[in-house]
């Protein structure tokens, strides 16, 4: 299908893949960059090796003396720069975005697209409060400390929300003074290639550096490159430790985004019969059903008082239901397609495993297999009769699927909620606020939503616990911690 056909815009000089120094760089290999909502080829890509990763960085540091030196209100402003380029061109990336994503335009693409001039405007604003401290040594003495840039940055993002993580990796190094090579997901490299070609001539050269390619080759060779002085990832925790390791090898500054299977607790006065319905929509929306359940933030294991569980589990199977699965382009649609064939394989194997298991479907099935269909649309599927030591209570599926079991005490709920290796997100919906605080001084994750499944918003420094990852990104201070290190100095003063 051609790129009319999709009433898309493609990149152009982007296609090359590779952006280093300041120019297109052509892969001698390339990458298919497929539609999921079509199951068709949108276009083909360059695919770095460990060749452009390597002049990559070498312009990345070439870049560092004069980029670090430059007023962080400077830098701040090009950052503001690239927001207004992106907000200017917002319809056309969106659209890019959701074609190879598969998330929907209207419920999704549009919104992320938005996001990530946000956070770009947020970090151009900010970049000037790179602050140090003084402190009180004693007398004739001064001292003072500086927040200094780690140096190159190497950013490694998913596919799932592409241009927001892009975007965050992008502000958080350059507003910090550093230089950085980012590596986009295989499956969905465009919107990022378009933003590149908005920012091409706006940094100087070497500052931002892009290569796009396949995880083991691009991805592994930058987590491996000694010129890289901080790794930041974001993706899963079973690539996430891979990256470590290799970071750990030579000491490099690590920050690790990775995977969550968020508990979402429902207490019985959220349930009233005047609340009910909105309680439950909250409940769909932390289970990001609009993006077929592939965000790390998914609160994707459900516990609802035995109490209340009949109207709820009601409302929140409405609710889902009402949700229109189609192309992501298409304006109607709620939810588009998962990202392609291995992760549709794997969601299917889960539900199956489940219902194989004794599990009771109580929307939703066993998704048709691979080979039978002409996208990669899902359903959005809740499951009871689950234990929460099952593999599908346990493991992050990334698809629309939601474990759904009741509780009765509240030490027991969160007991269950923390029975987990993940500690990304939670989500917790009561009306009472000593509840409220209660259960989220209890719960162990990096980030609690009460009262409904919203997104974050720069500023809030975001990140998780235990396999959920290490640091925090999207505020400045999340930033100066990752991003920088501090220097002190220390004077004798004239006496
Ligand atoms: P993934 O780990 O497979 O891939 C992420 C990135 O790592 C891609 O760019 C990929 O090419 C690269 N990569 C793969 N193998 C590599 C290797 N050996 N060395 C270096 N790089 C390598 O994850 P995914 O499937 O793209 O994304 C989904 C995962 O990301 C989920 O687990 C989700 O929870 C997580 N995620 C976390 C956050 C967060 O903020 N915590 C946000 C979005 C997604």
């Amino acid at each position: 299908m051609t790129a009319e056909l999709l009433s898309i815009t493609l990149p152009t000089d982007g296609l090359a893949g590779c952006f280093i120094d300041g120019a297109w760089h052509t892969p001698a290999a390339t990458l298919a960059v497929e539609n999921p909502s079509r199951r068709d080829i949108i276009t083909e890509v360059g695919r770095a090796g460990a060749t452009e990763v390597d002049l990559a960085v070498a312009a990345a540091r070439r870049a560092l003396p004069a980029w670090r030196a430059l007023p962080a209100s400077e830098r701040g402003a090009l950052l503001a720069e690239l927001a207004r380029r992106l907000t200017e061109n917002h319809e056309e990336v969106a659209r890019l975005l959701a074609a190879e994503t598969g998330n929907a335009i209207r419920t999704q693409s549009r919104g992320e697209t938005a996001g990530a001039a946000g956070v770009l405007r947020y970090f151009g604003g900010v970049a000037v409060e790179q602050k140090g401290e003084v402190l009180p040594f004693g007398p004739d003495l001064f001292s003072y400390s500086t927040r200094e840039p780690i140096g190159v940055v190497g950013s490694i993002i998913p596919w799932n929300s592409p241009l927001q993580l892009g975007c965050g990796k992008i502000s958080m190094a350059l507003a910090t003074g550093n230089t950085l090579v980012l590596k986009p997901a295989e499956d969905a490299p465009l919107a990022i290639l378009r933003l590149t070609e908005l920012a091409a001539d706006l940094f100087p050269p070497g500052v931002f550096n892009v290569v796009t390619g396949v995880g083991e080759e691009a991805g592994a060779a930058l987590a491996a490159h000694p010129g890289v002085d901080k790794l930041s990832f974001t993706g899963s925790s079973e690539v996430g430790h891979a990256v470590a390791r290799q970071a750990a090898e030579r000491l490099a500054h690590t920050t690790l985004e990775l995977g969550g299977k968020s508990p979402c607790i429902v207490f019985p006065d959220a349930c009233t019969d005047d609340r009910v319905a909105t309680t439950a929509q909250g409940i769909v929306n932390a289970m990001r059903f609009a993006r077929q359940g592939q965000s790390c933030t998914a609160g994707s294991r459900l516990f609802v008082h035995r109490d209340v569980w009949d109207k709820v589990m009601a409302a929140v199977v409405e609710s889902a239901d009402a949700m229109i699965v189609g192309d992501a382009l298409d304006e109607r649609s709620d939810i588009g397609a998962i990202i392609n064939a291995e992760r549709y394989g794997e969601v299917r194997a889960y539900v199956a495993e489940a219902e194989a298991g004794g599990a009771t479907l109580l929307t939703g099935a066993v998704p048709a297999a691979v080979d039978e269909i002409d996208a990669y649309q899902p359903v959005p599927t809740v499951i009871t009769d689950v234990d929460n030591s099952w593999r599908i209570s346990r493991e992050e599926v990334f698809g629309p699927v939601m474990v759904a079991i009741p509780w009765e005490g509240e030490a027991d709920v969160i007991a269950m909620a923390n029975d987990t290796h993940y500690g990304l997100a939670a989500f917790v919906f009561s009306q009472d606020v000593d509840t409220v605080m209660r259960v989220s001084a209890a719960l162990e994750a990096g980030w609690i939503w009460v009262n409904d499944g919203g997104g974050q918003i720069p500023g809030m420094s975001y990140g998780g616990i235990k396999q959920s990852g290490l640091g925090r990104e999207y505020s400045i201070e999340g930033a100066l911690d990752a991003y920088t290190s501090r220097k002190s100095v220390t004077m004798r003063l004239r006496r």
